[in-house]
C-alpha cells in the first residue's frame, strides 16, 4: 500500500514538473492589444508610474482608444476569469506561455467567457472606461503578472518588490 502512495506522489510529481516545463518553453511572440493602436496611443513611461491614485505605482501599460475598438490578447491562452470589479471596471483575466497571466480591464464589453481558449484574433473585449476610469478617456489598462515569482526584477523603486510579479508590458508587445 505505502509504495502504491509513493508511486502515485512520485508520477504527479513527475507530471506537474512536465505540464510546468511545457508551459515555461511555450513561445510568448506579444502583439499590441488594441486593434489599430501604435505606440502614440500610449506613454513610454506609464509602467510603475509613480504617484498613481490609489495603486500607489502603475502596474501596467494604458493604452488609449476610442470606446468601442476591439481588443485582441497579447498573446494566445485559456481564460481564467471575467467579470466587473471597483478598480478594474470590466476585465478577463487569460493565462498564456510562460505561466503568465494577462489582465485587460476597464473594458466597454466582454465578449468572451471563463475556461474559453482564445488566440491572438479572438475579440476579447472592447475598449471602455468602466471602473476606476469613469470620467477619463476610453483605455485599455493592460498588466502581465508572472505566476513564477522572478526575484532579480525586484527594486528600489516605490513597491519595487512588486516587480517580481508585474512585468513591464511594453517589453511583451
Ligand atoms: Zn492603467
Amino acid at each position: 500500500m505505502k509504495t502504491r502512495i509513493r508511486r502515485f506522489l512520485k508520477y504527479s510529481f513527475f507530471i506537474s514538473l512536465l505540464i510546468l516545463v511545457i508551459g515555461l518553453l511555450l513561445p510568448e511572440n506579444g502583439q499590441m492589444p488594441v486593434k489599430g493602436a501604435t505606440t502614440a496611443d500610449y506613454h513610454p513611461e506609464t509602467f510603475w508610474y509613480y504617484p498613481w491614485g490609489k495603486s500607489g505605482t502603475h502596474k501596467g501599460m494604458d493604452i488609449f482608444a476610442e470606446k468601442g475598438t476591439p481588443i485582441h490578447p497579447t498573446v494566445g491562452g485559456i481564460v481564467i476569469a471575467t467579470g466587473e470589479i471597483g478598480m478594474g471596471g470590466k476585465y478577463v483575466l487569460v493565462l498564456g506561455p510562460k505561466w503568465r497571466i494577462h489582465y485587460y480591464a476597464h473594458l466597454d464589453e466582454i465578449k468572451t467567457s471563463g475556461m474559453s481558449y482564445v488566440t491572438k484574433s479572438t475579440v476579447i473585449g472592447t475598449v471602455g472606461n468602466t471602473g476606476n476610469a469613469a470620467g477619463k478617456p476610453p483605455h485599455l489598462h493592460y498588466s502581465i503578472i508572472t505566476a513564477i515569482p522572478y526575484f532579480w526584477k525586484a527594486d528600489d523603486e516605490p513597491q519595487g518588490w512588486k516587480k517580481m510579479f508585474f512585468l513591464n508590458p511594453i517589453e511583451h508587445i
